[in-house]
């Protein structure tokens, strides 16, 4: 038997909580040691048990989708030994570089496992446990321009947020409350069914109170009973200048929010630059293609090149060859966090004149019999335009 849960369960990866709890019931019944002739079905019982609860809670699904087997298994075991709380979010409020790029505190996990495993030792575990909540992602879209200045961007995102209504009990303040019935305030329920091969026992989540241990007698009409409305939030974050695409900026306390009275989780914007007409960016530096005449290539021009925000003018000396290139310092992107920028490189190319009226057609035609087409190449003539991009 593969270790791996879905594997263990015999489910796909995106089987639904009903066909999970479906196969478990059917494995279980299987594997159970009561029923089980095999060697080692006490083992495979347990594994099928942990696979089904893993699998059962979306936290726990999630988080094991993302980690895979083996790290998550790791990360359970941290999570059951450490004793460092909820301490370990040192960073400050505000600062939207927080998560960047790992955050640059140890293991990119490390925020993941203290939500999920609490990091807290042992004893706290269940259902009322105080539990950070999820990590939301969105997107936001900037001009090059915007990169170049720096921005505070608005955007709305849709989150859940604690039901106003009931305030996030799931119910009206004045429903009445009481111990399930079906599992006296457990919050499972254990049943017994004859099969084929002999009884066997389960216990699950209770059905009627789902695992709550209480049932009340009526729920909120707004949440439908989940304490969590989903809304749109505008926000506005400050996007620092330089930030390329692809990176990531972090808001803490703007994720969902936390259960049984845990922070919000944090809002992570993924930022994509959009490109632009007139430049490429690599890095901190622009480039640009300058298309010139062949006359001003010739006898050498001063031209005007677009920078983000306006017009430079450069130096076009006289001889210049297509594809030669040319660095105008500091017309590039601000360096993040830094003082000054990157460069803009210019790259000029000649125009071949496609339509010659016959007055430029005879002088080219002078041009030629006066020894223009003898091709003279200086030194250093490919090394020059073999910069090209
Ligand atoms: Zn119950
Ligand atoms: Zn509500």
């Amino acid at each position: 038997m593969s270790e791996d849960f879905y594997d263990v369960l015999g489910v796909s990866r995106d089987a639904s909580e009903d066909e999970i709890k479906q196969a478990y019931r059917k494995k279980a019944a299987e594997y159970h040691p009561d029923v089980s002739d095999e060697a080692d079905a006490e083992e495979k019982f347990k594994k099928i048990k942990k696979a089904k609860e893993v699998l059962t809670d979306d936290e726990k699904r999630q988080m094991y989708d993302q980690l895979g087997h083996e790290r998550f298994e790791q990360a359970e075991k941290r999570g059951g030994v450490g004793g460092g709380g909820a301490g370990g979010r040192g960073r400050g409020q505000g600062d939207p570089f927080g998560g960047m790029g790992g955050g640059g505190q140890g293991s990119p996990f490390e925020d993941i496992f203290n939500q999920f495993f609490g990091g807290r030792g042992g004893g706290a575990q269940g259902r009322d446990r105080p539990r950070q909540g999820q990590n939301l992602r969105t997107q936001v879209s900037l001009d090059l321009s915007e990169v170049y200045e720096g921005v505070e961007k608005q955007f709305t995102v849709a989150r859940p947020e604690r039901c106003s209504e009931c305030n996030g009990r799931g119910h009206p303040a004045d429903a009445d409350v009481t111990t399930c019935p079906e599992c006296n305030g457990r919050g499972q329920t254990t049943t017994v069914r004859d099969t084929p091969l002999g009884r066997v026992q389960q216990t699950q989540s209770c059905p009627r109170c789902d695992g709550s241990g209480e049932t009340v007698s009526e729920t909120c009409s707004v949440c439908g009973g989940d304490g969590v409305t989903r809304e749109e939030a505008t926000l506005s974050v400050d996007i620092p200048a330089g930030i390329r695409d692809g990176q990531t900026l972090r808001m803490e306390g703007e994720g969902a929010p936390g259960e049984n009275g845990g922070p919000k989780g944090d809002l992570l914007i993924d930022v994509s630059v959009r490109d632009h007409d007139a430049f490429e960016r690599d890095g901190d530096d622009l480039y640009h293609r300058h298309a010139i005449s062949f006359p001003k290539a010739v006898f050498g021009a001063t031209v005007e090149v677009p920078t983000v925000e306006g017009t430079t003018e450069l130096e076009i000396p006289a001889g210049t060859q297509s594809g030669e290139e040319f660095r105008i310092r500091n017309e590039g992107m601000p360096h993040l966090r830094g003082r000054g920028h990157g460069d803009l490189y210019v790259q000029v190319q000649v125009v071949t004149p496609e339509d010659l009226n016959q007055e430029q057609k005879e002088a080219l035609e002078a041009f030629a019999e006066a020894g223009g087409e003898d091709i003279e190449i200086s030194e250093g003539f490919f090394e020059k335009i073999k910069n090209s991009f």
